[in-house]
């Protein structure tokens, strides 16, 4: 009993260091607008790194033609197809396959990786051969969602500036991601011209866009997390030439690496932090990315097993970082049998079989702390994203004071993609609630989250057909 006591202390720990009460919440939000401000001024001005993307433009659904999109992504990578008919309604998607990254090539050579996408997309396009009909004599044209920190040159290419998300090829930071992608392409034979470099976000706000032109901002909830929005060029300070006609631009925020001294950094943060291959970087995406909240969850219950004997003997395969992964925390905690009976199952492959039904719902639990957290965290990221461009209701950035009802009326929709959004409800419900408390009903009510489903391939498919357009 005494040592049920001792637990019931250290859930009482993790449930206080884990909190996000609505005022720090609300500090959260001012510290992302601030920083984006920040990030816009000089380059290395804030820990945002707020990139340049060169879209000024975003597709407006008179686009026409063939396009191919392939999404390095962080798990996964796609490619597609789309079929553009000159109209919103004649969007096809033709074709798309999704298939895992072997992890093989995380830390593998910028030859075997390249290689790697150069092969899937021959067997893509042979495929389509013989299908014939979509076969073409044209030069195929592609878009390449690279979901990584790039510094954009152009539209079309840009260069690495660090791997993320337990990705570790060394030397190719600098290296620009077009050019390798096209090399490899090229020594293939394959004749496909690799017309633009899209950050994930970006493709997910084009679609967005492309559906629905109140669509100002897109952010991805995946293995990683960042998000990006529709600037003003006249305030991206450090650039002093945007060549825009549009008068805005998309910035890639990065908003993985945001940090602020309010934000709830516990033990566990700081030890993932430290045995990550990226120590000192990308702090945010480390608290709300898919790829870490399951390691978060294992360091919780593996320290508890440590300093109680609930769990029976320290097992050692939950001493193996990463081995739980957050659609396995989805699963505990979305498990509705009375019993428990999934976070059993999974609790035995993590070499703890037979634990108490207090002990399963504790590990629920748990799960619940580090996904609320997270959620709610996200929330405050995307009111960060609406105090900077005055749509929080609080009469800020482009608003003036006498206008703010007016402000408040103007419908906004965030796109929001990802695994971790689109398979995890309890995240999804936490994160609206957040979003509520924090902005208040009146605002929250012309806030539009919209999820979508692989935006971010098809929406840089979008935005290459409407660079082409632009110049045609
Ligand atoms: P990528 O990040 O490769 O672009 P996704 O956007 O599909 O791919 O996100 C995949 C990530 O989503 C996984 O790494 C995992 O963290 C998270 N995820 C997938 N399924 C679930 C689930 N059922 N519950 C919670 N998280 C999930």
């Amino acid at each position: 009993r005494r040592k049920w006591r001792k637990v019931v202390g250290l859930l009482k720990d993790l449930e206080e260091s884990f909190e996000t009460p609505l005022g720090r919440l609300r500090q959260m939000v001012d510290a992302v607008a601030v920083e984006m401000q920040a990030g816009l001024v000089s380059e290395g001005g804030s820990k945002l790194k707020m990139l340049l993307t060169f879209v000024d433009d975003l597709p407006n659904g008179r686009e026409r033609g063939t396009y191919y999109a392939l999404h390095l992504g962080g798990s996964y990578f796609r490619i597609i197809r789309v079929h553009l008919g000159g109209e919103r309604s004649s969007l096809e998607v033709e074709d798309i396959e999704r298939h895992s990254i072997p992890t093989s090539l995380l830390n593998s050579t910028s030859e075997v990786l390249f290689d790697f996408l150069a092969s899937s997309l021959q067997k893509f396009i042979e495929k389509e051969g013989k299908e014939s009909s979509s076969s073409q004599d044209v030069k195929r044209e592609l878009a390449f969602t690279f979901s990584f920190p790039v510094k954009q040159t152009s539209l079309s290419s840009g260069v690495l500036i660090k791997w993320t998300k337990g990705f570790a090829i060394s030397e190719m930071a600098g290296e620009d991601i077009a050019e390798c992608l096209q090399g490899a392409l090229d020594r293939r034979g394959l004749d496909i011209h690799v017309a633009a470099l899209v950050n994930d976000t970006v493709g997910a706000l084009s679609y967005g866009h492309y559906h629905d032109p109140d669509t100002i901002a897109a952010v991805v909830f995946g293995t990683g997390s960042n998000a990006c929005y529709l600037e003003r060029t006249d305030a991206i300070i450090k650039c002093q030439n945007p060549r825009t006609t549009s008068g805005s631009m998309v910035v890639n925020m990065e908003w993985g690496n945001f940090w602020s001294s309010r934000l709830p950094r516990t033990l566990y943060d700081i030890e993932l932090d430290a045995e990550s291959l990226n120590s000192n970087d990308m702090g945010f995406e480390k608290m709300i990315g898919g790829m870490y909240l399951g390691d978060i969850v294992r360091r919780v219950i593996l320290r508890m097993s440590q300093e109680s004997d609930i769990f029976g003997p320290i097992s050692s395969i939950l001493s193996t970082p990463f081995v739980l992964r957050t659609n396995s925390v989805s699963a505990m905690h979305e498990d509705d049998t009375p019993e428990l009976h999934e976070v059993a199952t999974i609790l035995k492959h993590l070499g703890v079989p037979k634990v108490q039904l207090k002990v399963r719902k504790l590990v629920v639990k748990i799960c619940d702390v580090v996904t609320r957290r997270a959620a709610r965290l996200s929330a405050a990221g995307i009111s960060g994203i609406l105090k900077k461009v005055g749509r929080d209701g609080s009469g800020g950035g482009e608003g003036r004071r006498r206008s703010i009802g007016k402000q408040m009326m103007r419908r906004t929709v965030i796109a929001v993609e990802g695994g971790l959004y689109s398979n995890y409800k309890m995240f999804r419900e936490y994160m609206d609630e957040a979003l509520r408390d924090i902005l208040g009903d009146d605002v929250a009510r012309h806030v539009v989250i919209k999820a979508m489903e692989d935006g971010s391939s098809i929406g840089s498919a979008l935005l290459l057909a409407s660079s082409h357009s632009v110049r045609t």
